[in-house]
C-alpha cells in the first residue's frame, strides 16, 4: 500500500465503529494543498485536518455521507479530543478527519483512538443497504415494470433516491413498495465480497456507484443473498431486516429518467 493512503477498516469490518491508530500529519485546513482544501470547503476555515494510518470512519462518497465522531489521545485525559465534523478522502487516498480541536492539535506519531457515532452510521447504513434492495426489487420487477436499468444513487437523508431509466409513475409506488419491503420481511444476509476483474466481468452487474479497485486491484461487491451484487463502497447493515420499513416517498421524472424517493427509519 503507498505510504500515502489509509487503510480503510470500515472495508472489511463495518460493524467495527472503534480503533486505535496513529497519527500522521495534522494540518490546519488553510495549509492543505489546495485540491485537499478544495475538499474542506464546508467546515469553518480554521478548521484541522487529522490523517491517521487506518480508520473507521467512512468518508463521504458513492451516494453516501460521511461519518462523524470523536478522535481522542489514547490513554490521555478527555480533554484531548478532536471532533470529526466532515471526512474526505483525497485524490491519493488519504483520509482526511475534518474538524476541531478542544484543546491542542496532536502530533505526528501520537497514538490516537477513533470513536464513530453509531446512531449516524447506522441511519447512513440502513438507508444504503435499501438503495440496494430498491434496485434488487425493479430487477425482480422486470417481468411487470419493464427492464429498468439504475442510472444512479443518493442514500442521504432526505434526499434519498434511486433513478432508473425509462418512466415510473406514482401509480407505480405501491408494487414497487410491497416488493422492496417483501425483500426486507425476508431478512436476506447482505455481505461483501473482493472479486477479481475477470470475475466481475463475467458477472451481470449493476454499475450505478462505479467500480473502485482497492488494494490489490480487486473490487469490493456488496451483495444481497445470493440474488444481487453490485460494486459498493459504502456501509450496509447485516440483513435486509435490519433497514426496517422502507418508504417509498415518490416517484418523479426528468429527461426520460425516473426518480424513485425513498426513506428508513432513523430508529428502529
Ligand atoms: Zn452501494
Amino acid at each position: 500500500m503507498a505510504q500515502d493512503q489509509t487503510e480503510l477498516l470500515y472495508l472489511n469490518d463495518a460493524a467495527r465503529r472503534e480503533c486505535t491508530t496513529t497519527v500522521l500529519a495534522c494540518h490546519p485546513v488553510s495549509q492543505l494543498a489546495e485540491e485537499d482544501r478544495s475538499l474542506a470547503k464546508s467546515v469553518a476555515p480554521d478548521s484541522f485536518a487529522l490523517i491517521t494510518r487506518e480508520t473507521v470512519f467512512y468518508p463521504q462518497g458513492g451516494g453516501q455521507p460521511s461519518d462523524t465522531g470523536v478522535i481522542r489521545l489514547a490513554g490521555d485525559n478527555a480533554d484531548s479530543t478532536f471532533a470529526v465534523l466532515l471526512v474526505r478522502k483525497t485524490l491519493e487516498g488519504a483520509v482526511l478527519h475534518l474538524g476541531e480541536f478542544r484543546a491542542l492539535p496532536f502530533a505526528d506519531g501520537r497514538l490516537v483512538s477513533q470513536s464513530v457515532d453509531c446512531a449516524r452510521r447506522d441511519y447512513h447504513s440502513r438507508l444504503h443497504t435499501a438503495g440496494h434492495v430498491i434496485g434488487l426489487a425493479m430487477r425482480l420487477l422486470a417481468p411487470v415494470l419493464g427492464e429498468r436499468k439504475k442510472v444512479k444513487a443518493n442514500h442521504a437523508p432526505g434526499q434519498a433516491c434511486m433513478e432508473f431509466e425509462g418512466l415510473l409513475y406514482n401509480e407505480h409506488k405501491a408494487v414497487i413498495e410491497e416488493k422492496v419491503n417483501e425483500l426486507v420481511g425476508l431478512k436476506l444476509p447482505v455481505t461483501t465480497e473482493w472479486w477479481d476483474e475477470s470475475r466481475i466481468q463475467g458477472a451481470d452487474l449493476n454499475m450505478v456507484e462505479g467500480l473502485q479497485l482497492g488494494r490489490n486491484g480487486q473490487a469490493r461487491i456488496a451483495l444481497i443473498g445470493d440474488l444481487d451484487a453490485n460494486p459498493c463502497g459504502g456501509t450496509h447493515v447485516e440483513h435486509t431486516g435490519l433497514t426496517g420499513f422502507i418508504t417509498i416517498r415518490k416517484i418523479s421524472r426528468q429527461k426520460g429518467v425516473s426518480k424513485v424517493s425513498y426513506e428508513v427509519p432513523v430508529v428502529i
